[in-house]
């Protein structure tokens, strides 16, 4: 805490980490003496830089840009680029550690990194976002490239920002290489990218829930969030038979009894991707659904709750309500969403829990499956990239149980992910030396 004053978010990731790592490491020599966890939470590298854009109306606009190059022993960087107001070094930095334990998991030979800014997209027209962008871009294309670092979307960064950062990227560099995924498909994209992160969280939910003989079918699923995680976790917890009944966005949720069925989430994504509104305008649609201003969806009694929203959006007393209210299975879409109070009720009540580094990697994974494609030059059909995708969430499920499982038919996924991803990346350190 003494190296990094004022970073509670990533304290909160090392913490987490540590805590079932440390034990690990005392249990195995191999291990140990080499200081690696104290090397990991180092980032070997951090730029920051000053972005200087100018708005519709011709004044002139500063913001910082960050890069962090956290871990490169198992492949080049890779992890998203955030635009939100939020943004700042610590959480960035419990991003990109994080990301650095996910992408081990995923198997693919990627790096951990994150990026960003403390940009607001909101209420911004499209130029101004094109605009932001190329600013951004021509600072951040001198650290970047396909085999060094390879950012992506996340929050406030979807399609239409990761175009427009490749488009002055190239324009740049006179290079057209796969340097940032989640790509259009008319240009290196892959099928199912936009896709796989929610896809991929309820795979991964539905492999739990398949340790206790149960499935999506007949539950009722409460999802928060109404971004590109949240609308796609809906749209597959929908096709496996679950009924989805919230999702939210920072200013409320939406109650739907009825379910969000893919033709009202078909209106979600006019809504949130195409009008770039709130997810209140549901409701005038929907009359039958309420939009509850100024609270999270935790209240609302369900079987499954998918958290795709933001970090620390679901705390104790929220915790307990969701297990009092008889959920079953908890699988983080968005990073780090639940406070470790509340994964410790989660824990307690001996519910499944997946951690985002876990059920959130097929996101980076189909980024690793899009890196695959641009140097191959050629493009796998969507069944082709879906198997993969669903693929690569059995064996992470897999790497928990084999390191998360207590013997007593409990699987503490916390623990698993954090050891199966240590494992790979502390090895591939060890092998590489000291320098
Ligand atoms: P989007 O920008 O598409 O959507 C974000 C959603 O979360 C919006 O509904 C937004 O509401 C809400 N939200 C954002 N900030 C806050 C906040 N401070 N409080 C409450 N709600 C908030 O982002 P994504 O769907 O891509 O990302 C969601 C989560 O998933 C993030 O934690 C991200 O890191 C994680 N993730 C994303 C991956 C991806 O492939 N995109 C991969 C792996 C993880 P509002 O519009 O009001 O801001």
């Amino acid at each position: 805490a003494k190296n990094n004053p004022n970073e509670p978010e990533f304290m909160q990731a090392v913490h987490e980490v540590a805590e079932t790592v440390i034990p690990f490491i005392e249990q195995n020599k191999k291990y140990q003496g080499k200081m690696l966890l104290e090397r990991m939470v180092e980032a070997e590298r951090i730029i920051t830089f000053r972005v200087v854009w100018t708005d519709d109306a011709g004044n002139t606009q500063v913001n910082r840009g960050y890069r962090i190059q956290m871990n490169s022993a198992i492949g080049p960087y890779k992890g998203g680029i955030r635009f939100h107001p939020s943004v700042n070094l610590s959480i960035l930095k419990f991003l990109a550690f994080e990301q650095t334990f996910k992408n081990s998991l995923t198997t693919l030979p990627m790096g951990g990194g994150k990026g960003g800014a403390n940009f607001d997209p909101k209420g911004k027209s499209d130029n101004e976002i094109m605009r932001f962008c190329q600013a951004f871009m021509t600072e951040l294309s001198k650290h970047i490239g396909a085999d060094t670092d390879v950012p992506a979307g996340d929050i406030g960064v979807g399609g239409r920002e990761v175009g427009y950062m490749f488009g002055q990227y190239k324009r740049l560099r006179n290079e057209f290489t796969g340097v940032l995924t989640g790509k259009g498909i008319t240009f290196g994209g892959s099928l199912i990218r936009p896709e796989a992160t929610g896809y991929g969280d309820v795979y991964f939910a539905q492999a739990m829930l398949e340790t206790k003989g149960d499935s999506f079918k007949g539950k009722t699923v409460v999802v928060s969030g109404s971004g590109n995680v949240a609308q796609y976790a809906a749209e597959k917890a929908t096709q496996l038979g679950g009924k989805v009944v919230t999702l939210s966005d920072s200013a409320g949720y939406i109650y739907d009894a009825e379910g969000i069925d893919a033709e009202k989430l078909a209106h979600v994504m006019q809504i949130k991707n195409v009008d770039y509104a709130r997810i209140s305008e549901y409701v005038k649609k929907y009359p039958n659904a309420t939009y509850v201003a100024g609270k999270r969806p935790w209240e609302v009694k369900c079987d499954v709750a998918l958290p795709c929203a933001t970090q620390n959006e679901l705390n104790e007393d929220e915790a307990k309500m969701l297990v009092a209210n008889g959920c079953i299975c908890v699988a983080e879409g968005a990073n780090m969403p639940s406070t470790p109070e509340a994964v410790a009720v989660f824990q307690n009540a001996k519910i499944l829990f997946a951690p985002g580094k876990a059920s959130n990697a097929g996101g980076v994974a189909t980024s690793g499956l899009e890196m695959s494609q641009n140097s191959l030059r050629l493009s796998w059909t969507a069944q082709e990239v879906d198997e993969r995708l669903h693929n690569i969430m059995l064996n992470i499920h897999s790497a928990c149980v084999k390191y998360g499982a207590d013997g007593n038919g409990y699987v503490d996924y916390v623990k698993g992910a954090n050891i199966a991803g240590f494992v790979k990346v502390a090895d591939a350190m060890l092998a590489q030396g000291v320098v």
